[in-house]
């Protein structure tokens, strides 16, 4: 009996021991600090719920806890547990489904500040007058010049209207609007390729890379704001996209470009804070091959063009990013408001990198249209897209025929 007695004893006390060992190996097991994260400066968009939603699940919890007793959290995942069964997946946040891009332009004419639209009414009762003697052309040159159409291209543009309204003699609106259309439309060019090029580029090694857009532009022209939307963009019309937060000089910049990654699920690869903007751009574009991206999209630095450090800087960018294979597109963003400043930044801008395209943004604000003539003959590129707010759809590929009528109404 007393045999049996100190058998179960010693089983009691033997159990006892085992699940204390337990306990403890797994609370060591708590306490290791977390393995560093495979890729440190790449954010994927969120999968799961982060840390401040609202699903919370048990693992957040243990977060929490972790957290509270001030344990290493580096950000990256927790330490394992041991697989005990895990609760259901919690349903991932929603992604946004960004409009279709077609008629964007068409739904936004609205929004075209009314300076533009003026500017074509004003043509049209201009030249709607009976007599169109030299005080009425002068005024139409006037009213050209106001919007920013610039010299040379308004010399041409009445040098026309001139002729072919002599040609025309009497003048019906619908015969007089035909006309302004259509030479309005021949100032813009209706012939060049407007669309962003984000086809896959030949890399190095042979390989095809992802479609490379590099983001240009002064601080304030929308430049960050721009790239979220444009990643937006391209997102609706099916491609897939990582962002680059290149602009590592402004640490709002670059959440604000994560913050837009997010809401459509592109993922953001980030740099150090003052970090390299080279290396980041390098980064997001090796990041993009090795996950099959169609296209990656790099914001870049735009403190004070007048800095010629900086941008000998976004030489440096373009070349580095270069060593994986082409960029195929250089996008410059300018704030249509600036007028005739915003052609100074191009023409600095176009000397230090190959422009392709220009965004201008804030056509919604007191913008003068005629600035896209001129930037378009200063840099001989055309404009692809124009931003007309600050809602996230708020970017529309640029369609001449869209925007002539805008102005002149049809
Ligand atoms: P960045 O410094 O060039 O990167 O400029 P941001 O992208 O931060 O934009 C500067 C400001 O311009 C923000 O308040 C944007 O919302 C605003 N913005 C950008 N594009 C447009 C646009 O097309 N229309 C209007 N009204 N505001 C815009």
């Amino acid at each position: 009996m007393e045999i049996v007695i100190l058998a179960v004893v010693i089983a009691v006390v033997a159990l006892g021991a085992i699940s204390g060992l337990v306990v403890s190996s797994r609370r060591k097991k708590q306490q290791l600090p977390p393995p560093p994260p495979t890729t440190p400066s790449v954010t994927a968009p969120p999968a799961e719920p982060q840390v401040g939603e609202d699903a919370e699940t048990p693992r957040d919890e243990e977060r929490r806890t972790i957290e509270e007793v001030g344990l290493p959290d580096s950000g990256a995942t927790l330490v394992e547990e041991p697989p005990v069964a895990e609760p259901a997946a919690p349903a991932a946040p929603e992604v946004e489904v960004p409009e279709p891009t077609a008629g964007r332009l068409v739904r936004l004419r609205a929004r075209l500040s009314r300076s533009q639209n003026s500017l074509g009414k004003g043509l049209l009762t201009l030249l709607s007058r009976e007599h169109l003697d030299e005080d009425t052309w002068e005024e139409i040159e006037d009213t050209l010049l106001t919007a920013d159409v610039g010299v040379q291209p308004t010399q041409e543009l009445v040098e026309r209207l001139r002729e072919r309204v002599r040609v025309l003699g009497t003048r019906t609106p619908d015969e007089l609007r035909a006309l302004l259309r259509e030479e309005l439309l021949n100032l813009i060019g209706t012939e060049a390729d407007r669309t962003v090029n984000t086809a896959n580029g030949l890399g190095v090694n042979g390989q095809e890379i992802p479609g490379v857009v590099m983001v240009v532009g002064v601080n304030g022209t929308g430049k960050t704001t721009t790239t979220g939307k444009l990643a937006r963009v391209l997102v609706a019309d099916g491609k897939s996209v990582v962002l680059g937060a290149a602009d590592t000089f402004r640490a709002a910049a670059v959440d604000q470009l994560q913050t837009w990654g997010d809401r459509v699920g592109a993922r953001t690869v980030r740099g150090p804070e003052e970090g390299d903007p080279a290396s980041v751009a390098f980064d997001s574009v090796k990041e993009g091959i090795s996950e099959g991206a169609d296209v990656v999209l790099i914001d870049t630095a735009g403190r004070l063009h007048t800095k010629t450090g900086l941008m000998d800087e976004l030489g440096k960018v373009k070349r580095v990013v270069e060593k994986h294979g082409p960029v195929g597109e250089v996008l410059l963003v300018l704030d249509a408001t600036t007028g005739q400043n915003g052609l100074v930044q191009a023409r600095v801008f176009a000397e230090v990198v190959d422009i392709t395209g220009v965004v201008l943004t804030k056509l919604d604000g007191t913008a003068k249209g005629g600035i896209i003539v001129a930037v378009q003959r200063e840099l001989g590129v055309p404009v692809k897209l124009v931003g007309l707010g600050e809602g996230a759809d708020d970017l529309a590929p640029f369609e001449p025929e869209a925007f002539v009528d805008a102005l002149i109404g049809d």
